[in-house]
């Protein structure tokens, strides 16, 4: 078994781990890296960059089929879209293997040593490389960054029709009926995709209502817009097992089967930790999670944990953070986690953008607050797009408008989460977001005016 000295070792190469070794290795740190997968983790690989690709496939489905029914007059579609999804996956694949090279590239350029295999801790400062050129690797400081992996239901294991969200962006067609279990981020990213490109949805969420975690405002338009579209939202149910042709619930009504040829279940995810050995090190745990703190170093003496396996919010770029701080703390630097804003956005129809405090968490947290909102119903560039659902929504301090937050729902959204979260990150009063010339007609507009409802009126209200 070859052996391998180095002073840095960052285990998995999602956004997490593949930032943190080329921050250090550009700093200088003699740096490895192992991979069990393709590099580039769940976020490029089964995640972010596939699901992006099929929701805009989705999109422009959807709009091939609004031209036809003649959602701009004057434009005219003779027949609807017909849709290769054998095609479509391959482009995906396609996009998917350009950003890997892309990484591949990035970490050979800065000296990364990158290993295939599966690491097991064999102590503190030593890991076995189990892959197909197996190696002893001994090294100064070790990052953690193995992500995490889809939750599985006892009573749905995956497998046959039932699939986790790694299967369902590797489809070859479009299941004529698709059952999703859980009404969360994936559920309702995937689920809405798949039904634009032409499948029958059912959505089953054990919540109240979708997204649970979201507050109500910002949900509805999403829920409005998938009873648009058709897609049967089911919540205050839960799945019990699949059975011929489908899947058997739990409902409010009681027990239903919902014909389903294909079972999404996406009901969370978990840490992975599988085969990591981490007994052998008994670290502090956090629950299931590695408990870190704020230069997320675990409990042991020159082992850090990044990402997913640190807990929830379970998001590529909070992993890249992590892993941008990490790889500075090993190259020597004085850094700490002393961010004030991590957007989250879920890409949905319309898409949902939080950074920040929501009113009811700043009035929990004990602020008396100002908010403004501006919905898009009165923005002219929103018309001009047809898509006038949804509204931003500005929260401050009631005594010195510090901003607290900022909420949208709406079409494009995620695109205001940068701006939001930098005015967060500069302390922004909401006079500095009334103040801020917003260029016309855009969308962001809309920040400014609900900054402005805020203040006393909307300019457009
Ligand atoms: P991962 O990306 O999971 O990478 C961990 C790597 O470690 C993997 O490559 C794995 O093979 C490797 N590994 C594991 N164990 C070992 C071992 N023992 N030895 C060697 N290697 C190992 N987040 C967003 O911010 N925006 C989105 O739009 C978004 N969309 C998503 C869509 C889907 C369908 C899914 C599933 C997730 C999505 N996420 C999104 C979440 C995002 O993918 C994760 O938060 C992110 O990938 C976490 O990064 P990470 O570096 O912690 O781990
Ligand atoms: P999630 O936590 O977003 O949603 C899971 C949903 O399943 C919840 O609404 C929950 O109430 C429901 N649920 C749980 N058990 C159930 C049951 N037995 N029956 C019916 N419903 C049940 O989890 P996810 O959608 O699997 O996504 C996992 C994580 O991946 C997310 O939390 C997020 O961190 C990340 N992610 C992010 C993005 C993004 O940033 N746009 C996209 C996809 C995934």
């Amino acid at each position: 078994m070859a052996e391998i000295t180095t002073k840095l070792l960052v285990i998995g190469s999602g956004p997490g781990g593949y930032v943190c070794a080329l921050t250090a290795a550009r700093l200088g740190v003699d740096t490895v890296v192992v991979e069990a997968g393709p590099t580039g983790g769940t976020c490029l690989n089964v995640g972010c960059i596939p699901s992006k690709a099929l929701i805009h496939a989705g999109d422009e489905a959807a709009h091939l089929r609004a031209a036809a029914s003649g959602a701009v007059p004057g434009l005219r579609l003779a027949a609807g879209p017909e849709i290769d999804m054998a095609a479509i996956v391959g482009w995906k694949d396609g996009i998917v293997g350009k950003l890997r090279g892309g990484v591949d590239g990035l970490l050979a350029r800065a000296g990364v040593r990158v290993l295939a295999g599966r690491a097991r801790f064999l102590d503190g400062k030593t890991v076995a490389l189990d892959g197909p050129e197996p190696h002893r690797i001994h090294a100064e400081m070790i990052v953690i960054a193995t992500g995490s992996a889809p939750s599985e239901l006892p009573f749905l294991p995956f497998g046959g029709r039932v699939m986790s969200s790694t299967e369902a962006l590797a489809l070859d067609h479009v299941p004529p009926r698709l059952a999703v279990v859980g009404g969360g981020y994936i559920g309702l990213e995937l689920g809405t995709a798949f039904a634009k490109l032409g499948a029958a949805v059912t959505v089953v969420e054990a919540g109240p209502r979708i997204l649970p975690r979201w507050d109500a405002g910002l949900t509805r338009p999403v829920a409005e817009r998938l009873n648009a579209l058709g897609i049967r939202v089911i919540t205050g149910a839960k799945a019990v097992g699949a059975v011929d042709d489908g899947l058997a619930i739990e409902g409010p009504d009681g027990a239903e089967v919902i014909a389903a040829d294909r079972i999404l279940v996406t009901v969370g995810r978990r840490p992975m930790l599988d085969g990591l050995g981490l007994d052998t090190l008994g670290l502090t745990m956090s629950g299931p999670f590695i408990k870190v703190d704020g230069r997320c170093a675990t409990s042991m003496r020159g082992i850090y944990a990044i990402g997913d396996v640190t807990g929830d919010p379970m998001l590529a770029h909070r992993a890249m953070a992590q892993g941008e701080m990490v790889g500075a703390i090993v190259a020597g630097q004085s850094r700490e986690w002393d961010k004030r804003a991590m957007p989250e956005v879920c890409f949905t129809d319309p898409e949902v953008m939080s950074v920040g405090l929501s009113p009811t968490e700043a009035k929990a947290e004990g602020h008396d607050v100002v908010v403004g909102e501006f919905p898009y119903a009165a923005s002219g560039r929103a018309m001009t797009l047809g898509a006038t659902g949804g509204f931003v929504r500005a929260v401050a301090r009631a005594d010195n408008h510090l901003l607290l937050g900022v909420q949208a729902v709406g079409a494009g959204v995620s695109e205001l989460a940068g701006g939001a979260a930098l005015a967060l990150e500069m302390g922004a009063r909401m006079e500095d977001l009334s103040d801020t010339i917003h260029a016309h007609p855009t969308m962001g507009e809309a920040v400014q005016e609900a900054a402005l409802a805020a203040l006393g009126g909307a300019l457009h209200l």
